[in-house]
């Protein structure tokens, strides 16, 4: 600083004349009061971007649609299905009308163009082990209805000790409409299945004729179409059946009492189909299972639940259906994709399965790939 000469070695200050200072001063607040509006603006900046970039992964795919008042809308459940449970809720509520008289903005997610099923079996998914086993006992403890994780942890256990039974796949596999995850085992199978989104069954065709499956459903449910048509993809989807035909047989099983037990007889099923046991011969403890359920999550085994006493007669199947498959992919009828007839055998066909040329009438003489 100009202001201060050295003399000897010692430093001495000499007072700067007061309007220096006042310039010096001066100087320094305006810095100051710059410093503060580039803080502002930096905060501002970084909050700006902060916010873009959540905003860009949070609306993914989200449109924005200008809705009118009484169009007929659906309402799109954003919680995060990631998550463990409630991946069997509803993607979708409503319909719902919108109301307000205001003008409005609403988004809607839109749909990502599902991923078509390659044709053929795909591998299986493996049900996994659930890491934090105790947080499933409050459920079966308490008597509610069981859910994927405890279903999967079943699954995990049975496939660890009977690594020759195929299938026991994750139970997520199942849930999309198109069913494009659901894998062909190469063994014969035991797998545990929600339908409906509220219920739990057992399909297995351990014992069964070629492309036949045994159906254990204790509530004796007549299936919806919908449901009963998706189910019917999954069952093509692991048998894929090398003749004309899948067939269902509807297992004359022990039915449960109430309605929130479905999830422990399918476990037992499937238990008792491993061992080597015809579930049709089972006459379980109900009361106990839920107990028995808990004692094997603890030990990270599972044992052959509880029986009573008693014979159990059966007709081992009390219904078989039998269900017409088509294509090379092998799938049950499905009125909403179009399909054309083979001109030498007469064979079904999906467009997609098997390149069926666009423009297509009565005349036109169409032969597949296997006749060629
Ligand atoms: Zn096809
Ligand atoms: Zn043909």
């Amino acid at each position: 600083m100009e202001n201060v000469a050295e003399e000897d070695g010692i430093f001495e200050l000499e007072t700067p004349a007061s309007e220096i200072l006042e310039e010096m001063t001066y100087d320094r607040s305006e810095m100051m009061n710059c410093v503060d509006q580039q803080v502002q603006t930096n905060i501002e900046k970084a909050q700006a971007k902060q916010k873009k970039n959540f905003a860009k992964s949070k609306n993914k795919g989200v449109k924005v649609f200008q809705l009118s008042v009484g169009d007929l809308v659906l309402r799109k459940v954003m919680k995060n299905i990631s998550r463990k449970d409630g991946k069997l809720d509803a993607l979708w509520t409503g319909p719902y009308r919108p109301a307000k008289t205001k003008l409005m903005m609403l988004s809607a997610v839109v749909k990502k163009k599902r991923k078509k099923r390659p044709i053929g079996p795909l591998p299986v998914t493996p049900a996994l082990k659930y890491k934090d086993f105790p947080k499933l006992l409050p459920v079966i403890e308490s008597g509610e209805w069981l859910k994927d994780e405890h279903n999967d942890n079943a699954q995990a256990f049975l496939a660890k000790n009977f690594p020759h039974i195929g299938s026991l796949q994750a139970t997520w596999v199942f849930i999309s409409e198109e069913c494009q995850s659901v894998g062909t085992p190469k063994e014969d199978f035991v797998q545990i299945v929600n339908v409906c989104g509220n219920h739990w069954i057992t399909l297995s065709n351990i014992g069964c004729p070629k492309d036949t499956v045994t159906l254990y459903d204790s509530l004796y449910n007549n299936l919806d179409s919908g449901s009963k048509a998706k189910l019917h993809k999954q069952i093509a989807d692991m048998l894929m059946p090398t003749s004309k035909h899948l067939t269902i047989q509807w297992a004359d099983m022990q039915k449960q009492t109430g309605t929130c037990d479905c999830g422990l007889f399918a476990i037992a099923a499937a238990t008792s189909q491993c061992y080597g046991i015809l579930p049709q011969d089972c006459y379980w403890e109900q009361e106990g299972m839920r107990d028995h359920l808990c004692m094997c999550f603890q030990q990270g085994d599972l044992a052959l639940f509880p029986q009573l006493a008693v014979v159990r007669k059966h007709e081992r199947h009390h219904r078989v259906e039998n269900t017409e498959v088509f294509c090379h992919c092998r799938q049950p009828y499905n009125p909403g994709v179009f399909m054309v007839a083979c001109d030498r055998s007469q064979d079904w066909f999906h467009r997609g399965c098997e390149r069926v040329p666009k423009r297509i009438n009565k005349n036109t003489l169409f032969v597949c790939k296997n006749c060629k």
